[in-house]
């Protein structure tokens, strides 16, 4: 068994499922891209029951516009991935967006809620919950704030 981190939110009863291999890998871009914010693509996915969503793998823009306090992802070249992806032996789909917050906590800005809330109405996007993984990174630290859009609010995921 691969060491997990888990997540869930009481009032909601949703859960939330991520490697730590996932989580280092995220961690080591986001190093990697500091002190400018950088992020991508969550894939992975649901319980039989939908209750409970296991992220899986990461995708990364192809284009991407960074600063220290902003990121926007392209979206080149990121259906066709989707589209392998689900047609694999163990089908992986979109579950939502991750980036770094460098040197700032893990909490959703305005544009950051926007930007989830796009995505849950996005006609092209078949998932109504999308999951928000911010990560707070300095040169020592990291600290994760996991976020799900359901029924037009973000709840916040806490670990158990
Ligand atoms: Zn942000």
């Amino acid at each position: 068994m691969k060491p997990v981190l888990k997540l869930k939110n009481e009032e909601i009863g949703l859960y939330l499922e991520i490697t730590d291999g996932l989580l280092n890998i995220i961690k080591d871009l986001g190093l990697k891209h500091y002190p400018k914010e950088f992020g991508g693509v969550l894939v992975g996915y649901y319980s039989i029951d939908k209750k409970t969503v296991n992220i899986i793998d990461t995708l990364l823009p192809v284009s991407y516009k960074s600063s220290k306090i902003h990121f926007e992802r392209g979206s080149e070249g990121l259906k066709e991935q989707l589209i392998e992806l689900f047609n694999a032996e163990q089908p992986l789909i979109y579950l939502g967006e991750w980036h770094i917050h460098p040197d700032a906590r893990p909490l959703p800005s305005g544009t950051d809620v926007e930007g989830i809330t796009e995505i849950a109405k996005h006609k092209d996007v078949n998932i109504t919950s999308p999951i928000l993984l911010i990560v707070g990174l300095t040169t020592t630290e990291m600290e994760l704030g996991f976020y799900v859009y359901f029924k037009n609010k973000i709840y916040k995921y806490e670990t158990y």
